[in-house]
């Protein structure tokens, strides 16, 4: 096959050598019918894997019946998806703005908050990441990600350390904060889990001050941590939480969720999105709802727990591991040392994973992904970094 992609896209994503052509469940295949463990999962989008029936089939029956409507015409698919959305979300969380990705939601929630508060600033937290168009980049904390766009960004953004509670004083002596962008598990951060005590303080605080508290739950939601939410491992509950990468099962989707009292102050025209709420991504979202019922997640939580058990077997011992951690199928391995030469050679071995930084390896594999799978890419893991460690220190 002639390579047109590196011809013609642009240069912004760091390429890895795969062609995938087609999946099943949690596994994929390349040109050549190479097969891999898929511990990247599309980053996190793919929680039912590569052939769900039933999102297909949401998906064909809505392009029959119909594939396009505006969100100023009322239609079925989306009146079905916002009913067993107000039915997913925490009591309180009552409005929905719909729109197609992760950073479209949170520019959606900064508008929702820049129109709820008198006051000025926002604060995000030491290795966040919202996303890259303007707005979710002004609270994005990679210099990497805003060197060059550092003077269009919003000026008044502060952040302060993630599960630092000293840094919670500063939102206390400062009147001028109107909302917290918080992600109640980092992702892209280096699957960074806050302390209990922590967040409930966080919360509370928030809660005293008057300061809107916004969840990015873009990564971190939908059954991802072994919970519905992440924030619910803490028991709080959000003004505003941010949807996105598997609502849509595949067709781009996002959701800015929140307390009418707050969503409410969005006027009309002041945002909008021509296919926002289309009636393909609606019908492949209620899919999506509807199968995310307790017993699979329960399922997430301890398929979670036997990965890092197995990783924590075959890592046992090796010296540039510093740490495995995450919350059901929220993973990562960090290492003393640069993960790029494990990534590759992950994939040699037939398992492809997901970084952050330049020492961390994450992993956000399907839902529908099998114990024995798993076991596998523990053990092919250990093996790798094994080798790479002799490697080392030869
Ligand atoms: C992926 C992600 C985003 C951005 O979503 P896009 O669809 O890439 O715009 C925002 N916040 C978090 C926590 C994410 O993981």
């Amino acid at each position: 096959m002639e390579n047109y992609e590196d011809e013609y896209i642009a240069n912004t994503y760091q390429r890895l050598p795969v062609h995938i052509k087609n999946g099943e469940e949690a596994r994929l295949y390349d040109e050549n019918g190479k097969e891999y463990i898929d511990m990247m999962g599309g980053y996190g989008v793919a929680i039912f894997g590569y052939s769900n029936d039933k999102i297909k089939k949401a998906v064909c029956d809505q392009m029959d019946i119909l594939p396009i409507a505006h969100a100023s015409e009322y239609t079925e698919a989306r009146n079905n998806f916002v009913k067993k959305l107000a039915d997913s979300v925490p009591a309180g969380i009552d409005k929905f703005y719909l729109g197609n990705t992760g950073a479209e939601a949170i520019e959606a929630a900064i508008k929702v908050v820049k129109k709820s508060s008198k006051k000025h600033k926002l604060v995000a937290m030491t290795n966040s990441y919202h996303g890259k168009t303007l707005g979710a980049l002004s609270i994005t904390y990679s210099n990497k990600y805003r060197k060059y766009f550092d003077d269009i960004l919003i000026k008044d953004v502060q952040f302060i350390r993630y599960n630092n509670t000293d840094d919670l004083k500063l939102l206390e002596k400062d009147d001028d904060i109107a909302a917290v962008f918080f992600e109640p598990v980092q992702g892209e951060g280096g699957i960074n889990i806050p302390d209990y005590d922590y967040v409930r303080e966080l919360r509370e605080i928030t809660e005293k001050n008057n300061i809107i508290f916004v969840a990015d739950e873009i990564q971190s939601g939908l059954g991802r941590t072994g919970k519905m939410w992440a924030h619910q491992h803490f028991d709080i509950t959000p003004d505003i939480i941010t949807i996105g990468k598997g609502i849509g099962g595949g067709i781009p989707m996002s959701v800015t969720a929140g307390r009418h009292e707050f969503m409410d102050n969005l006027e009309k025209g002041e945002q909008s999105s021509t296919t926002g709420g289309n009636p393909i991504a609606c019908a492949a979202g209620t899919a999506v709802l509807e199968q995310l019922t307790l017993d699979l997640i329960n399922d997430v939580a301890k398929k979670g727990e036997y990965f890092r058990s197995k990783l924590n077997e075959s890592l046992n011992d090796v010296k540039i591991v510093k740490e495995v951690r995450g919350l059901g199928l929220m993973n990562a391995i960090e290492l003393r040392v640069k993960f790029l030469p494990v990534l590759m050679d992950l994939i040699n071995k037939g398992v492809l994973a997901l970084y952050s930084g330049i020492n961390i390896i994450r992993m956000l594999s399907p839902y529908v992904i099998s114990y024995d799978d798993l076991s596998k890419a523990s053990s092919i893991i250990g093996e790798s970094i094994n080798e790479y460690y002799k490697e080392v220190i030869k």
